[in-house]
């Protein structure tokens, strides 16, 4: 039988030894502790962690002080609070529609952003968050992080992403039509097509489809 030192009894943060058990088929061969927590829970836990102090608790320890630093950092119901559920949860909710454009295509949060808003929020109000801009990811193959991502305001946003190989304008929402001459803005959304004028510039023809970009879309990100 291996050599080990007796834990029961002794108290490491809020844990209570209580009996040596078999360890977990991962840790075989480790010595392991069946731990009464102070909150009721009892836990497993190698005799090392123990010791060395990386287990203090069930886990209810890691639980309180994340709560309080949601608490604490005081932006609930806020639209940078907003910001950062609808990310987390376009990247890590499998069960939100836009999971399909983001997680499920390996975008991910950082793992500090994803651990502890308030990194996030105190970045955002570093690097210019003001209620009137959108957060933007500057490699659009890469996730969120402190190194991918800035403050835009919408029109930016979608200069940056890739246009469609059919399209005739160079812009977003502009066709060139041919017959005429013209510039043409439309703009779509969950499958209704709008016209929205013909103009003489693509730019004018842009301008109008950013507009009606800001009044269709101000829902999204
Ligand atoms: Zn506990």
């Amino acid at each position: 039988m291996a050599r080990y030192i007796d834990l029961t009894g002794q108290k490491f943060g809020r844990l209570t030894v209580i009996k040596k058990v078999e360890a977990h088929t991962k840790n075989k061969g480790r010595a392991t502790w069946l731990c009464r927590c102070e909150c009721g829970n009892t836990k497993r836990v190698i005799g090392q962690n123990l010791r060395n102090g990386h287990v203090r608790s069930c886990g209810c320890l890691a639980r309180e002080k994340s709560a309080e630093r949601s608490r604490k950092h005081g932006y609930h119901g806020t639209r940078l609070y907003q910001t950062y559920i609808d990310m987390m949860r376009r990247c890590h909710n499998p069960k939100e529609p836009w999971f399909q454009s983001y997680g499920a295509k390996g975008i991910t949060v950082c793992e500090e952003w994803r651990n502890n808003p308030k990194a996030f929020f105190d970045w955002a109000i570093n690097n210019g968050y003001n209620d009137n801009l959108t957060i933007d990811r500057i490699d659009g193959t890469k996730g969120y992080s402190p190194e991918n991502c800035r403050w835009v305001d919408f029109s930016i946003q979608n200069f940056n992403k890739p246009l469609s190989s059919r399209n005739t304008s160079g812009y977003r929402g502009v066709s060139f039509n041919k017959a005429t001459g013209k510039y043409v803005a439309y703009i779509s959304r969950d499958k209704k097509f709008r016209h929205l004028g013909t103009f003489d510039t693509a730019e004018e023809a842009y301008k109008a489809r950013l507009k009606a970009e800001k009044e269709l879309y101000s829902d999204l990100e």
